[in-house]
């Protein structure tokens, strides 16, 4: 838990959220501004700073994220039509949220576009 960390604060309900999923390793969430009409946010309730914070022992935490969010994309009507995940990392990728975070867009088709 890092104390001014907006998904800390979230995981910990002391900002209230919308939490569509929660298991003992990761809440699922509504993003704030939607870049697509299903934009979802997976966070690990550990406080890892991004990709560049991961440490080895949390390759297991990675994997379950990996398989969580075919279930989730599943259970939120984009398996048939597709979806994309992000993680950005860092300025240049535009990482606002230094709480590691995995982005699920999906309901429209994608411009094609990677960056
Ligand atoms: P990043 O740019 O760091 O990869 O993504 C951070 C995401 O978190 C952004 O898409 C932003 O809209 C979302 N976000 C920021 N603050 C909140 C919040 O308080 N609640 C929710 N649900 N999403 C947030
Ligand atoms: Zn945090």
């Amino acid at each position: 838990m890092s104390e001014q960390c907006i998904f800390c604060k979230i995981i910990s309900r002391e900002t209230p959220s919308d939490i569509l999923f929660e298991d003992d390793q990761l809440i699922v969430i509504r993003d704030i501004n939607p870049q697509t009409p299903a934009h979802l946010l997976i966070v690990p309730k550990e406080h890892i700073t991004g990709l560049d914070g991961l440490m080895p022992e949390q390759s297991p935490l990675m994997g379950h994220i990996m398989l969580m969010s075919k279930k989730i994309a599943k259970q939120a009507g984009l398996a048939d039509s597709g979806w994309r995940l992000v993680i950005n990392c860092g300025a240049d990728a535009k990482q606002t949220v230094s709480h590691l975070h995995i982005h699920i867009l999906g309901g429209r088709s994608m411009t094609g576009i990677m960056a």
